[in-house]
């Protein structure tokens, strides 16, 4: 669940501070955190993709001083700055590669041109990574070494901590998890990516949604129908609503959901071995505090367990992210917390 998360306010903040970014196709959400993960202030603006990457890297440059301004701190009292991207992208190159998200950014070299407006040192990141470091520094996974973050909403973000250290990859895409195949057949299902049979295609809200559709268009009856037509959207939260009241094939999705969800978990299990998988994003279903999300995730737990090295199983916590929409501008500034320590000769 998405808390409401208090401001810290600035006698109270221990330094230095940092701000962090979460760039997306439609906003940019942009804040200021301390030396301990508290934010001090944060604001969203529109990214306006089609008016192209300059113009955007301007705005986000005076984005971070509004941040800064309403934290009550002056830009010099900033050690420097994260932002969370979606890829594909260089990382080393500190430059877009492919963003499906963001048309026309194509291999913007975005990391130089935000630093230049904002007049501060940057640090450039996925953003499925930066959200995932946002739970390793102060979410769900704080008491974990290693982790994964998967935030199921339009695709599936991967975020990887191996370590306490942001898992990159050597050509920055160590966490395209979503894009994993887990149907190999030539009628798998076709991905946002355009690639068939990928995770993301099958387990994503997006999928779930989808999935629901084609069934009621092939004529499978459902108490679904009559909350779609009563303006209800079609979404994972409405099949979880209906499958918990008992509608057959709104559990039958929710099941199948859970069941494609343990496969890609069991998968990153056998792979990576965390200490944790936490499943943030929209198909959460309001986490531990609703009914409806600590049934999915028992469901989640139950094809995990039935898949898993039983060693592993034992040792592994499934859980919810605790940040929610916050994770990725923390994370974001986390691991310009982490890279400003490096360069000063501090750890972690
Ligand atoms: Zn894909």
């Amino acid at each position: 669940m998405a808390q409401q998360r208090q401001f810290v306010s600035r006698p109270e903040a221990q330094a230095p501070f940092f701000v962090g970014l979460d760039l997306g196709g439609t906003n940019v959400k942009v804040g200021v955190v301390d030396d301990l993960g508290r934010p001090m202030s944060w604001h969203t603006i529109p990214t306006h993709t089609e008016n192209g990457p300059e113009d955007g890297a301007r705005r986000m440059g005076q984005a971070i001083h509004e941040a800064i301004r309403l934290a009550g701190l002056e830009p010099g009292d900033v050690a420097r700055v994260g932002l969370g991207s979606p890829g594909t992208m260089d990382i080393p190159g500190g430059r877009l590669v492919e963003p499906a998200n963001l048309p026309g950014w194509n291999y913007f070299p975005i990391r130089d041109r935000v630093a230049h407006y904002a007049g501060l040192p940057l640090t450039f990141a996925n953003d499925a990574s930066a959200a995932a470091y946002g739970e390793f520094w102060v979410g769900s996974g704080r008491d974990f070494h290693s982790m994964i973050l998967l935030t199921l909403g339009t695709g599936i973000g991967c975020g990887i901590i191996v370590g306490g250290r942001p898992l990159h990859g050597e050509h920055s895409h160590g966490g395209e998890f979503g894009h994993s195949i887990i149907d190999y057949h030539d009628d798998a299902r076709v991905c946002g990516c355009g690639q068939r049979g990928h995770f993301e295609a099958y387990a994503s809200a997006t999928a779930v949604a989808k999935r629901t559709e084609e069934a009621l268009a092939a004529g499978r009856a459902s108490s679904l129908e009559q909350r779609v037509a009563a303006g209800a959207e079609l979404s994972a939260l409405l099949v979880d609503q209906e499958a918990e009241r008992g509608d057959p094939l709104a559990l039958e999705i929710v099941n199948e959901t859970a069941r494609y969800l343990g496969v890609g978990i069991v998968n990153l299990m056998h792979s990576i071995d965390p200490d944790g998988i936490l499943l943030g994003g929209a198909m959460t279903f309001g986490g531990h505090a609703s009914g409806l999300g600590a049934k999915f995730l028992a469901r989640v737990k139950e094809e995990v367990r039935s898949r898993a090295y039983a060693f592993l199983v034992e040792r592994t916590v499934i859980d919810f992210a605790a940040l929610g929409g916050d994770a990725g501008f923390i994370g974001a500034a986390g691991m310009a917390r982490r890279e400003h320590r490096a360069e000063h000769g501090q750890s972690g």
